[in-house]
Order: structure tokens, then C-alpha cells, then sequence
């Protein structure tokens, strides 16, 4: 099997007359952690939608974990279920228990026997920190938690690659760092990840590889040393000199 997981070639997306991905280049391989960054607007989001397909480009190639989503005969559910992705505002079933919302989709995607998914369930819990937390309704727990909850729903799938769309940007400045510890733990357990993310400091320690995105183009990438640390292209030193 190839080590490639994520990888993504010459990516055109426009919705309408806005051309907002502009021909993205993108490789994430097996244990490896990618993280982007860039300013609102450059085409992160749409660029994680297109490789879990929830938008679908219009030229370009994207293959996920050996399947080609871009080619019209992929079995894009079996494709999507190897894709675990984390939003921005948790998206938990507000109607269902903590522990529910992690069994629903195993046992009616996966079709695992109720007593297997929540075994399941209850290790990524444990995982995340929330294992007493099994019986709760996400209304009752923080945002923190519920993002928690989302990322260990999205780990009881056992997804090839984890993709997380700025995972910590709805949350209270104090809640976010329970959530990053479990993503660099994700990290040093082997995840494969693609993140996009405004926390630099994550980026800069977790990261193998920094993408910088500004209008639809990758600028620059690297490791978070070079991007981060000593950025070659002006743009990408603008946009760190206001968010650093
Ligand atoms: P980012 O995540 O970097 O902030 P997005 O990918 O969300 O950027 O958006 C890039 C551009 O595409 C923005 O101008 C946004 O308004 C536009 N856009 C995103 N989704 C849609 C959509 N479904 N329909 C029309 N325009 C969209
Ligand atoms: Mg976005």
C-alpha cells in the first residue's frame, strides 16, 4: 500500500465566478501531521471539503487513501468512511447521548453489534478524557468537551487520516488546550493528519510540514522551522506578523 494518504494535484474549485482554489498541490503521507495556515477566505476550508468530498472540484485530481474521489466510478462512501473530520462547531447530534453519538454511525455505517460499538466508544472516551462523560447530553458539557466528543466519534470510525477545519477557534481561550493535547496526542500515537489551524504554536511543535495559504495558492511550505520560523515570501511574513 502506498504511503501516501492525502494527495491532491493541481485542484481547481470556483463556486460561481469566484475561483477560490487555484490549483492546490498536496501530499499528507502515512503519520504524518500537515498543518495550514493563511488568512479568512483563502480557500482552507474548501480545500479540506474537497478532499472529503463534500465539495466536489472542478479539476484536479484528489486520491484519499488509495481511492480516487475525483474519478467518477469511486465508491465515495466507502472512500469518506476512511476520512474522520472534526469542524469548527463540533456538530455533535444535540438529540443524543454522548456515547450514542459515538455508536450511531459504527453501527449503522460499520454495521458493528451494539456491545462492539460501545466498547469501542468507550476507549476513545477514555481516550479524549470523557469516558464519564458517556451518558451526558452535549448540551451539558462545555465546548471544550464537545469538541472532545467529536474527535473521538470521528476516531471510533478508524479513519485513515484525520482532517480537522480550525478544531479550536469557537472555544474560550481556556477550553482550547484540553483539545490540542489530545491532538498532539493523536500525533504521537502515529495519526495521520491534515489541520487547518490559527494556533502556531500547535503548528510550529506538532506539524511536520506548514502549508501557508493565501488566495487560493499554496505560497510557501515546509517544515514549521522555515515556514514559521523564517518565512521566505512576503506574504507569508505579513500574515505571521499579525498573528504572532
Ligand atoms: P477559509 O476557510 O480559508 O476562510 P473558505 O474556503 O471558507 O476560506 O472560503 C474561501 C472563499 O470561498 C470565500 O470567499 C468564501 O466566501 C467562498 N465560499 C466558500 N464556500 C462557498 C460556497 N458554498 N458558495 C459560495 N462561496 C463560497
Ligand atoms: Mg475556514
Amino acid at each position: 500500500m502506498s504511503d501516501v494518504i492525502v494527495e491532491v494535484s493541481d485542484l481547481h474549485k470556483s463556486f460561481g465566478r469566484l475561483e477560490v482554489l487555484k490549483g492546490i498541490d498536496l501530499e499528507v503521507r502515512r503519520g504524518e501531521v500537515v498543518c495550514i495556515i493563511g488568512p479568512s477566505g483563502s480557500g482552507k476550508s474548501t480545500l479540506l471539503r474537497c478532499v472529503n468530498l463534500l465539495e466536489e472540484p472542478n479539476s484536479g485530481k484528489v486520491v484519499v487513501n488509495g481511492f480516487e474521489l475525483t474519478d467518477p466510478d469511486c465508491d465515495i462512501d466507502r472512500a469518506r468512511r476512511t476520512v474522520g473530520m472534526v469542524f469548527q462547531n463540533f456538530n455533535l447530534f444535540g438529540h443524543l447521548s454522548v456515547l450514542d453519538n459515538l455508536t450511531v454511525a459504527q453501527r449503522k455505517v460499520l454495521k458493528r453489534d451494539k456491545a462492539e460499538a460501545e466498547r469501542i466508544a468507550m476507549e476513545n472516551l477514555t481516550k479524549v478524557g470523557l469516558a464519564e462523560k458517556a451518558g451526558s447530553m452535549p448540551a451539558q458539557l462545555s465546548g471544550g468537551q464537545q469538541q472532545r466528543v467529536a474527535i473521538a466519534r470521528a476516531l471510533s470510525m478508524n479513519p485513515a487520516v484525520m482532517l480537522f477545519d480550525e478544531p479550536t477557534s469557537a472555544l474560550d481561550p481556556e477550553l482550547v488546550g484540553d483539545v490540542l493535547k489530545v491532538m498532539r496526542q493523536l500525533a504521537d500515537e502515529g495519526m495521520t493528519m491534515l489541520v487547518v489551524t490559527h494556533e502556531m504554536q500547535f503548528a510550529r511543535e506538532v506539524a511536520d510540514t506548514v502549508l501557508f495559504m493565501d488566495g487560493g495558492v499554496v505560497v510557501e511550505q515546509g517544515p514549521p522551522r522555515q515556514v514559521i520560523g523564517n518565512p521566505q515570501q512576503e506574504r507569508t511574513q505579513t500574515f505571521l506578523a499579525r498573528v504572532l
